[in-house]
C-alpha cells in the first residue's frame, strides 16, 4: 500500500499516511492523487434550514424536521432524518405528513436563514475573494493565487472551515474540488 499525503477531518492535519491521520490517529481521512492542486471549490450546506433550526433548538437534533409549509405547502428543506422516510424537497406537505407523520414542521423564517447565511459567506470571503453567490448556502468558491496569503492549499483551508462551520453553527457542508468550477459540484471531498 503506497503511503500517501492525506488531511485529517478531525484535526484538519496534513500528514503522510497508510490509512488514519498521522497526528491524532483518526480514520476520518481525505486523499486524492490531485487533492493538493486544485483550486475551484463547490460548497452547499447540507438540508440547510433544517440544520439552522436544529442549532437554535436543539429539542429538535433527533427528531424529523421539515421546514416548510406556507402559502406554496411544499417541504422548503428537510432534514436526513425526514429524508429516510422519503420525504423530498418541493414534495406537498400533506404528502410529508403522509410519510412520516411524527415530523416537525417549521414555516420558514428567511431573515434569519439569511443572518446565518451572512455569518457563513463571511468565513468564505476571509479565504478568497472569489466568491460566486449561488444561494444562501451554496457557493463557487476560487482558490487561485489564495497559497501566497494562507501558506496553505484550498483542500486544507476547506477541512478547516467546514470544522468550523460544523462546531459554530452546527451545520456541516458539502464540498466539491476540482480544477474547473463545472466538474467542482460532482467532486464530492467524502
Ligand atoms: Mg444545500
Amino acid at each position: 500500500m503506497d503511503i500517501e499525503q492525506i488531511i485529517c477531518r478531525d484535526c484538519t492535519k496534513v500528514s503522510f499516511s497508510i490509512g488514519r491521520c498521522q497526528k491524532c490517529n483518526s480514520p476520518r481521512i481525505l486523499k486524492h492523487d490531485e487533492l493538493f492542486s486544485l483550486n475551484i471549490a463547490h460548497i452547499d450546506c447540507d438540508a440547510f434550514y433544517a440544520s439552522v433550526e436544529k442549532k437554535r433548538n436543539p429539542k429538535l437534533i433527533n427528531k424529523p424536521v421539515i421546514v416548510g409549509g406556507g402559502i406554496r405547502g411544499v417541504v422548503t428543506t428537510c432534514c436526513y432524518i425526514a429524508r429516510i422516510k422519503g420525504v423530498k424537497s418541493a414534495m406537498p406537505i400533506f404528502k410529508a405528513k403522509k410519510l412520516c407523520p411524527e415530523a416537525i414542521i417549521i414555516p420558514p423564517e428567511m431573515s434569519f436563514y439569511k443572518k446565518i447565511s451572512n455569518l457563513i459567506f463571511e468565513k468564505f470571503y476571509k479565504l478568497t475573494p472569489l466568491v460566486e453567490t449561488i444561494a444562501y448556502d451554496e457557493a463557487y468558491l476560487d482558490f487561485s493565487g489564495t497559497y501566497n496569503l494562507h501558506k496553505k492549499k484550498p483542500a486544507e483551508l476547506l477541512v478547516e472551515l467546514s470544522r468550523e462551520v460544523e462546531e459554530e453553527l452546527g451545520i456541516t457542508i458539502s464540498i466539491g474540488l476540482s480544477e474547473k468550477q463545472i466538474f467542482s459540484k460532482a467532486c464530492v471531498l467524502n
